[in-house]
């Protein structure tokens, strides 16, 4: 198993600015029930003390509040507060094509949608993709995402507009270019200084780290691959692939290269790298072993994979090996929503519906999924994921005063089955306040989808999209 890196950009580790105009003390975030991903579990009538960006105590809220009676108290005495959720798996570069191309299947949906949008997105789409997406990932308590853009590369590089999006929100975001070499006019040299660019911005950034992005085992000729896997080992920050999504993939990778793509990755050595594998749906008792021997961790995207008509990802045999399962809101073209709190109950129907089995997956272990799991399915657990002193404030306050969470008769099957993005009050991103009762303080969203609606037009027009979009029609 891989070991948690010690050796953690800043923004997603305890260091930082303090927030503006607070005090030594910090602040307090009350909750009538703080859900920790930690030990305890539960915590009621709790508080969480935050200084700067990092969480100083967690513990009763009376204590705290006697101990620090100078702190501001946030949060009420009926919310429920949760760590921030950690959305494993997601493409900003989807952002401008949703609801659209509903009855394909992977291989399809990727010839049809996504080879004719990536040759033609920019850096100013990725950015306001990534405001788009981002946007709706803070409403529903993202606090950190794992993104793989995947576009053509250009002259001048299309994914550091992630970068600027993600600053922009002060939302945290793994960040990965996927690419591929499948698509014809796309050189080695414009996919690595892809890689580079992106590298480059989240070096600079704040808030961001970088993987080296593959889109799948498929998408590369074994030469490029040899060049991902030299990349992901001399810059030591870690992979984000797509494995196992559709039988399709394991087919044609089994006729070429005489393997499953899995044990493809493992011989030539991409998994010495910490991997983040999407999907991971179909899956032999080998392909298992081969995750849980290098530490690789999987994220479940249940909402996309039930669009897609994929299969169902085998979570209990996955968790039950040891490996590290989060959870995934996958693309806005194959979602579309970017909802956290649809995907985690989501994710944890189908598994009852799969398993035919009440007890499936539990709302204790979906939130766990959604939050310290997934964390770890990153190799951040130790930074970020669970409300424990030192580690990042990142959190999510829940409404109590809304109707569907009037009577809470158990926190985390409230959180997991009635809560959607309208009980989400307050989310804190490293001790910033991003959502502040519900809204974006700074992000003036109506011009935002102004703005968006005039690129989404210029993309379908020129991606040919007519068979699929109204947006293509001329005007
Ligand atoms: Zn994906």
């Amino acid at each position: 198993m891989t070991e948690p890196s010690d050796t953690l950009h800043p923004a997603i580790s305890s260091e930082g600015a303090a927030h503006p105009g607070q005090q030594d003390a910090g602040f307090l975030i009350r909750g009538k029930y703080v859900l920790t991903s930690s030990e305890p579990e539960m915590i009621s009538d709790g508080a969480v003390r935050v200084v700067g960006d990092t969480i100083a105590d967690i513990g009763s809220f009376a204590d705290l509040s006697g101990r620090f009676p100078s702190c501001a108290v946030l949060g009420g005495p009926n919310d429920i507060v949760t760590p921030g959720f950690i959305n494993t798996h997601g493409h900003f570069s989807e952002a401008l094509v949703t609801g659209i191309a509903e009855n394909y299947a992977l291989g399809d949906w990727l010839r049809v949608l996504i080879d004719a949008v990536a040759p033609r997105l920019d850096r100013e789409s990725a950015f306001i993709g990534t405001l788009l997406g981002g946007v709706q990932m803070l409403r529903t308590g993202i606090t950190l995402t794992n993104d793989m853009f995947v576009c053509d590369p250009r002259t001048t590089p299309v994914t550091p507009g992630v970068v600027q999006g993600l600053e922009e929100l002060g939302l945290k975001g793994i960040v990965s270019y996927g690419a591929s070499d499948r698509r014809s006019g796309t050189s080695v040299e414009g996919v690595l200084a892809e890689h580079a660019a992106l590298r480059e911005a989240a070096a600079s950034s704040t808030l961001c780290r970088f993987r080296v992005g593959i889109a799948t085992v498929a998408a590369q000729a074994p030469s490029m691959f040899a060049r991902s896997v030299d990349l992901a080992s001399s810059y030591e920050d870690g992979v984000h692939i797509h494995l196992h999504e559709s039988r399709e993939e394991i087919e044609f990778i089994r006729e070429s290269r005489h393997m499953s793509p899995i044990a493809y990755c493992a011989q030539h050595g991409l998994f010495d790298s910490p991997t983040l594998a999407a999907h991971c749906v179909w899956l032999a008792d080998a392909d298992i072993r081969l995750l849980a021997s290098y530490g690789v961790g999987v994220a479940y995207n249940p909402v996309s994979n039930m669009i897609l008509a994929s299969g169902v990802c085998p979570v209990a045999r996955l968790r039950g090996s040891g490996i590290k399962v989060g959870l995934g809101v996958d693309g806005p073209a194959s979602n579309d929503r970017q909802d956290m709190l649809e995907t985690i109950k989501t994710g944890v129907l189908l598994q009852r519906l799969d398993q035919l089995d009440p007890a499936a997956l539990t709302a204790r272990a979906a939130l766990r999924m959604a939050t310290i799991e997934g964390a770890a399915a990153l190799n951040l657990d130790n930074a970020v994921g669970s409300l424990d002193p030192g580690k990042a404030a990142d959190l999510v306050v829940f409404d109590g005063g809304s109707p569907a969470l009037a009577n809470v008769h158990d926190p985390f099957q409230a959180i997991v089955y009635c809560a959607g993005a309208r009980e989400v009050k307050d989310v804190w991103v490293a001790g910033q306040r991003r959502v502040a009762d519900g809204e974006l303080p700074g992000v003036d969203v109506t011009a935002l989808v102004r703005e968006s609606r005039k690129l989404a037009r210029c993309l379908a027009q020129r991606a040919d999209l007519g068979a699929l979009s109204l947006l293509a029609a001329p005007g």
